[in-house]
């Protein structure tokens, strides 16, 4: 299994980053994790043969804006958008005009489908559970090829971030936040927060991505997110735009 960074910004895109998006490539599917700016980069790894899910953590836009580079794509297989139920009605007008070309004018199948908090078998082994942001938010934790793989978008660091990553063989954690920042209400994770959760919950790696751009205006910024989040939790990593990790 591979895993695409496309885009590892919160925020807004800055020549180290560009807004959330992440790519899984496993056997069974093409897994996108959030629709910021880095999926214009999906179809350079996106062959035919394998149905194309679309995961949505949350309507903040910088996690859904890339939503209207999907008529740039030319996918052989059907595209299935996920979303928390309470988000289908604003997702559904998002993606038609005036906001972008409508996706059911697009040259492949396109289906938005709600879904609430809880244990899924189709149409892949998933869980989410609602995290702690200001605006109603999904994590997920999906099981594929006999690993669990975690991802948390923007979260304060809380117990249902914890359920989801618990014995994950990846942990993918936003990190928002510098290090030593104070939080604030709309519910973020600092380094320490992702390395501390990481260790709780036992998991095997930790990759801090989804940094915020103007916390973290260089790469150098982000090493010292990892330095000082290894001095708690050894086996983290920094995520970068188009870094692929094998699992
Ligand atoms: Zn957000």
């Amino acid at each position: 299994m591979k895993i695409h960074f496309l885009g590892t910004n919160n925020w807004y895109d800055t020549k180290t980053g560009q807004t959330p998006c992440t790519l899984i490539d496993t056997k069974e599917a093409y897994i996108i994790l959030d629709a910021g700016y880095g999926i214009h980069k999906v179809d350079k790894y996106i062959k035919p043969g394998k149905p194309i899910y679309l995961f949505i953590s949350h309507l903040h836009v910088d996690h859904i804006c890339g939503l209207h580079v999907l008529p740039k794509f030319k996918f052989t297989e059907p595209l299935t958008i996920f979303c928390a139920d309470e988000s289908k009605k604003y997702l559904t007008k998002f993606t038609q005009h005036p906001f972008m070309s409508p996706i059911k004018n697009l040259p492949y199948k396109t289906k938005i489908v709600g879904i609430r908090p809880g244990k899924f078998v189709k149409p892949l082994s998933f869980v989410c559970k609602n995290l702690k942001h200001i605006d109603y938010d999904l994590g997920y934790r999906f099981n594929l090829e006999r690993k669990i793989i975690t991802y948390c978008a923007d979260t304060a660091v809380c117990e249902n971030d914890y359920l989801l990553a618990k014995d994950a063989d990846l942990l993918m954690h936003e990190c928002a936040f510098s290090p030593g920042s104070v939080h604030d209400a709309w519910g973020h994770s600092n380094p320490e927060d992702g390395a501390k959760l990481a260790k709780r919950a036992q998991v095997k790696k930790l990759m801090l991505t989804l940094f915020g751009a103007s916390g973290y205006p260089s790469v150098m910024h982000r090493q010292e997110a990892q330095r000082v989040a290894r001095k708690i939790f050894a086996p983290t990593e920094i995520a970068y735009d188009d870094l692929i990790v094998e699992l």
